[in-house]
């Protein structure tokens, strides 16, 4: 058939939302959406035709399933749930931190309904959406007041703002890092106003470095954790308890950025001694600020601890309005909180910190059963076992240090590792695993059990 018959016998708009399968999509869908989708199909149609002609006749029914699958990819969210196999446990890219059930059943329980998110019940008059998670952060974490902002970079934000606004605050060089591209350290103490005092050297900072500092424009001492790095071999750092000395010795408050905030002792999993955020408020430190979404397991913000007369002086800062946390993160963090009155709890129902602590025995059980589930269903396309490797914290969160874990090693037969790993991005829920040497890895530290049944589905869905 000629280019030009061909192109003529494209159906118009009209006639395909006009027949049944139109009047369905229409009953499932916007209109715009529809039409949207109709155009782009017809013209990638009408732009092959011009180019290459077709073989045979215009395909109808073709046409019409693209239709409906351009539909579908059109009226789909863009923002979605993935698995992630990549052993990674708090991963920035892939959202952080997952709920847990309780603090997910809070969020909807609030979403759906007015709130006392800013009203004194017992008063009948205005309060502060502040003050609902103030008490058991306090009986948590031991301090004598609390406050929780949009995210831990606005929580350092705001205090550099309040306490070092056109001061200088000092840091030590092996602590002016670079959180994920976007947070570095010297940036936003500039963005806040303050003026960054660098003392030390990369490796070794000593105690008198700071105290040589200090002079009358000192308005902070700083410490911030180096999250995603860690020096090893000759170093030397004053801890925070030598600083809270230094700092009383001159009447300089004290600031702590932990990044991540550990509320429970990750040692007794043998796992990393990050400082519990209970034992740095302890040593003294005026002022701490940590993540809500790294290894505390909540919801993204910003907790700053301090002193009461510190918090005040932020709570008066008009930033605050600028960072202000949302009603439904105070929802979800409160509900975390409240699962850390019993530790053992939390650890079990917190999915961040079930992924670091659960035992290796569990996550063998589970690699086995992804293992045993793909070999029965992909005979031959590929070669599957079970092997240890190690995973990663991630987040910024323990520098360097990864633990044992089990994956499932998946060769291929039929398609390049480089295929595989883009397929299993794009099935539905797309997952993410990782490369390494010659195989595919999928780390079940990171799975749920019930995400094992869809995970292999997906897995088979891409090698066929
Ligand atoms: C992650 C991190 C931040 C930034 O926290 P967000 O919650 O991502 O804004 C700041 N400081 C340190 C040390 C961190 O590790």
């Amino acid at each position: 058939m000629t280019k030009q018959k061909l192109l003529s016998k494209i159906p118009s708009v009209d006639e395909l939302v006009k027949n049944p399968r139109g009047e369905k999509w229409l009953k499932r869908h916007p209109r715009r959406t529809v039409l949207k989708a109709i155009r782009t199909v017809l013209d990638a149609k009408r732009k092959e035709i011009l180019k290459q002609g077709l073989a045979g006749e215009l395909p109808i029914d073709q046409i019409s399933s693209d239709i409906g699958k351009e539909i579908s990819r059109l009226a789909a969210y863009r923002l979605k749930p993935l698995i992630n196999a990549s052993g990674v446990v708090i991963h920035t890219n892939l959202g952080r931190a997952v709920l847990s059930d309780k603090a997910k059943e809070n969020m909807l329980h609030v979403a759906g309904s007015y709130s006392n998110l800013e009203y004194e019940l017992s008063q009948g008059k205005r309060g502060k959406r502040y003050s609902h998670i103030k008490d058991i952060i306090k009986e948590l974490s031991g301090a004598e007041d609390a406050l929780v902002v949009n995210n831990n970079a606005a929580a350092v934000l705001i205090c550099l703002n309040t306490f070092a606004k056109d001061m200088e605050v000092i840091v030590s060089r092996g602590e002016l890092v670079e959180i994920g591209g976007s947070f570095r350290i010297p940036e936003i103490m500039e963005s806040s106003g303050a003026i960054l005092r660098e003392v030390g050297t990369t490796n070794k900072t000593h105690l008198s470095d700071y105290e040589n500092a200090v002079s009358g424009n000192i308005a902070l001492l700083l410490k911030v954790h180096q999250s995603n790095y860690k020096l090893l071999g000759f170093t030397e750092e004053v801890s925070i308890k030598e600083l809270v000395k230094l700092g009383r010795t001159y009447m300089i408050p004290v600031m702590t950025d932990l990044g991540s905030g550990c509320m429970i002792d990750l040692r007794q999993y043998g796992i990393y001694d990050e400082p519990a955020v209970q034992d740095v408020v302890r040593s003294g430190a005026d002022i701490v600020t940590f993540s809500g979404d790294k290894l505390l397991g909540g919801p993204q913000c910003g907790i700053i601890l301090g002193k009461k007369k510190f918090i005040q002086k932020v709570q008066e800062n008009p930033l605050l309005r600028a960072v202000r946390v949302d009603k439904l993160t105070l929802a979800a963090l409160e509900a975390t909180f409240m699962q850390y009155l019993d530790e053992e709890r939390a650890c079990k129902e917190i999915p961040t910190l079930n992924m670091l602590t659960q035992p290796l025995e569990n996550i063998k059980r589970r690699a086995r059963r992804i293992s045993s589930a793909l070999k029965k269903g992909i005979s031959g396309l590929a070669d599957v076992a079970v092997i240890s490797d190690r995973s990663r914290a991630g987040g910024g969160s323990l520098p360097e240090a990864d633990f044992p874990t089990f994956v499932v090693s998946i060769r291929p037969h039929k398609i390049s590792l480089n295929a595989l790993e883009r397929k299993l991005r794009n099935t539905d829920p797309p997952v993410i695993a990782r490369i390494k040497d010659d195989a595919l890895l999928v780390d079940a530290r990171t799975l749920r059990d019930r995400e094992v049944r869809t995970l292999v589905n997906c897995i088979i869905s891409a090698l066929s």
